[in-house]
């Protein structure tokens, strides 16, 4: 996989997942622009560091994906720096997990604001630098509780969920101009989003891997890099599960 002279954007990179994305874009060959809340900066910036130390160029940008003038200004920023955007990654997201009866109006909507209109507006903010060049690619990170659901979490299902049901979609909509949409669907990976878990529940969810361990955010970011490539250019509109076999049991 070669991604030099490509220009990347990884949402919610200051740490977990996405700070892992970032890193193995840039040690593919990409220039990578990472982005976290005000909050997350100081992180952001070391992320920034270690991209640079790859030699790569790179840039922070705070900015709440789930308000449309921080996209449109983190996008903007962006381009002006770089020039244009190759590879767009719709990563950030949150839980505010509870049973239905229990869920308030702002837990579901601060989830489906932040997890699944962030992919909107991010996408809707690049797609037409894509159009115009012909070419990019546009990975969202979903989740396998997208697809089989699970108790506590109707939110988060739901954002997932839309999150492949827009992929599909906008893999249709600039498939003739070259540029490829798809969606990764991790299972249980190893962050501060599931370190919440007692043993117990750790126990019990390894019961449901196949390979019987726990992911990594680097197996992930090897996924995203794969689909970020020229290797992957006739894969669209599709969810590669990386879950160690969890959704298929
Ligand atoms: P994480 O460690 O909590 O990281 C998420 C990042 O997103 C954080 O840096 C967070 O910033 C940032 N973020 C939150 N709200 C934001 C906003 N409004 N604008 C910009 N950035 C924001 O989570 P993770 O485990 O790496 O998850 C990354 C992605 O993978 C998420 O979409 C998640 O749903 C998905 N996923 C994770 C797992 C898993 O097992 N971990 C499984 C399936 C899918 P703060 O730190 O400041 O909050």
């Amino acid at each position: 996989m070669d991604l030099t002279d490509k220009v990347a954007i990884v949402t919610g990179s200051a740490r977990g997942i996405g700070r892992e994305i970032a890193l193995k874009l840039a040690e593919v060959g990409a220039d990578v622009a990472v982005n976290d809340i005000e909050v997350a900066a100081e992180s952001l910036e070391s992320v920034v560091k270690e991209i640079k130390a790859l030699n790569r160029r790179s840039l922070a940008v705070t900015a709440d994906v789930s308000s449309s003038a921080d996209v449109n200004r983190l996008i903007e920023t962006v381009i002006g720096e770089f020039g244009k955007i190759d590879i767009l990654v719709n990563n950030a997201g949150v839980t505010r997990d509870q049973l239905l009866m229990k869920m308030t109006e702002e837990e579901w909507d601060t989830v489906l604001d932040i997890d699944l209109k962030s992919a909107f507006l991010c996408t809707k903010a690049v797609i037409r630098h894509m159009l115009k060049q012909r070419s990019g690619r546009i990975i969202s990170i979903a989740s396998v509780v997208g697809m089989v659901g699970n108790a506590g979490q109707a939110n988060y299902a739901s954002a997932k969920a839309g999150i492949i049901g827009f992929t599909r979609s906008i893999a249709k909509e600039v498939g003739s101009r070259s540029i490829t949409v798809n969606a990764i669907a991790p299972g249980y990976i190893q962050t501060k989003m599931t370190e919440q878990l007692n043993d117990d529940q750790r126990q019990e969810m390894l019961k449901r891997i196949p390979l019987n361990s726990l992911g990594t955010p680097r197996d992930v970011a090897e996924a995203v890099a794969f689909l970020a490539s020229e290797e992957a250019r006739y894969i669209t509109g599709h969810v590669l599960n990386v879950d160690g076999g969890m959704a298929g049991v």
